[in-house]
């Protein structure tokens, strides 16, 4: 028997004249995460993808694992294919989904027949393939309401697929269709989260982070490219650029009010990153920064971190509780690490009493001790770049 994937489009199915370019980069996408698992035939027809093994080592397994974290995709399902012909495709059904009809009490067949030479009508091959299930089926009674299973039958016009209930994909729209941007990304719980919502709108991510050794390990850093890597079954490749930061800081430390310090060193990730980004060929900079979370964030710090960059900041988490981002966090399985102790640079020079409203004249008067620029050039000179590629 032939197993299949099935994938059927989300979002992409709406974009007009654009739509060719979308479902280039999503089937682009979608071989680029199948690499390693065996070789699989992959297209597009009216509004599905096919993943199709061209061999017996090809591993269906985790090519529908990794599947389902491909942005574009609304929902998939392995399926049999089958011959044209209702007698194959009877058997098929009864054979392939052998396994859930003997575990429920209910079910109903939906069908759809796009072959139209195809002898049956829909309804028929519902009434059809309903009756003979039954009689295969003793445990089974119909139930088109709410059944527990449904059987699916398709008649395409290459052959027809019989499957189950679909799991649903990742949504969202392909990633590389929606601009690139650069992430800020710590150790912690938020901005993994935010570099995940915006990748599903489609952003291509450039990762940055700064670290400051020695007062930060190499083991905070590698938490990062642990992260990156989990995002990345979702976001696809992408740098991490990692910027040595702890002189900035000494020179804040030194030179700046210790209450302004935190909002001086955001103002200070902001023109690095930016520097950073625009080298990288990014439109827009993405924090996960959410509204009052700790003083830093404030509306008025915010604004005067706002000021320091001169492109478009995201922060898709800007409006939510944590409650809401560590549920996500959880789903996208980077919680457990974003959770693990190590230090950020954040964590290192702490003010005991941040200015929680900063007014952005004097932080721009106290910032005029610095030499922004130099400090700035400096940082990008000394980054280091790291590869990150997806999990699995
Ligand atoms: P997170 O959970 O993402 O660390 P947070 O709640 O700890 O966020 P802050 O420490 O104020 O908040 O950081 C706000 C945002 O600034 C982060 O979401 C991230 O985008 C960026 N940021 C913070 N620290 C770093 C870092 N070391 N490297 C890069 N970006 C950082
Ligand atoms: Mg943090």
């Amino acid at each position: 028997m032939k197993e299949i994937i099935l994938l059927k489009l989300g979002e992409v199915v709406l974009k007009g004249l654009n739509r060719r370019s979308f479902e280039e980069t999503l089937l682009k996408n979608i071989r680029r995460r199948l690499d390693g698992l065996g070789s699989f035939e992959v297209h597009e027809r009216q509004s599905t993808i096919y993943v199709t093994p061209r061999d017996e080592d090809a591993d269906l397994f985790t090519a529908q694992e990794r599947l389902s974290k491909v942005f574009g995709i609304a929902s998939l399902t392995r399926a049999c294919e089958v011959g044209k012909k209702m007698e194959t495709i009877l058997d098929a059904a009864a054979e392939y989904l052998r396994g859930p009809l003997s575990a429920v009490k209910t079910f109903k067949v939906e069908s759809k027949r796009s072959d139209k030479q195809f002898p049956l009508n829909s309804p028929q091959i519902c009434k059809e393939a309903g009756g003979y299930l039954l009689s295969k089926f003793p445990n089974l009674r119909v139930d088109v309401n709410h059944p527990d299973y449904t059987v699916r039958i398709e008649v395409r016009d290459a052959a027809a697929y019989v499957h189950g209930n679909a799991e649903r994909g990742a949504g969202g729209i392909p990633v590389g269709t929606g601009g690139k941007a650069a992430i800020l990304i710590s150790g912690g719980i938020d901005s993994p989260v935010a570099a995940w919502m915006m990748a599903r709108r489609g952003v291509e991510l450039t990762a940055v982070h700064f670290a400051s050794p020695p007062y930060t390990s190499e083991r905070a850093e590698q938490k990062v490219r642990d992260l990156l890597t989990k995002v990345g079954a979702y976001a696809g490749r992408m740098t991490m650029f990692t910027v040595p930061f702890a002189k900035v800081q000494e020179q804040i430390m030194a030179n700046c009010p210790e209450e302004l310090f935190t909002v001086i060193m955001r103002r200070l990730m902001m023109r690095c990153a930016e520097k950073i980004a625009r080298n990288e060929g990014c439109g827009a900079l993405i924090t996960g920064e959410s509204l009052g979370q700790v003083a830093s964030q404030t509306l008025e710090a915010i604004v005067c971190t706002d000021a320091a960059a001169n492109m478009p900041v995201f922060r898709p988490l800007i409006g939510m509780d944590k409650r809401e981002i560590v549920e996500i966090s959880s789903r996208i399985d980077t919680y457990e690490l974003s959770i693990q102790p190590y230090e950020d640079c954040c964590t290192v020079f702490t003010p005991k009493h941040p200015r929680t409203k900063p007014a952005l004249k004097y932080v721009e008067k106290a910032e005029e001790a610095l030499d922004c620029a130099a400090l700035v050039d400096e940082c990008v000179a000394n980054v280091k770049k790291t590869p990150i590629t997806p999990l699995g």
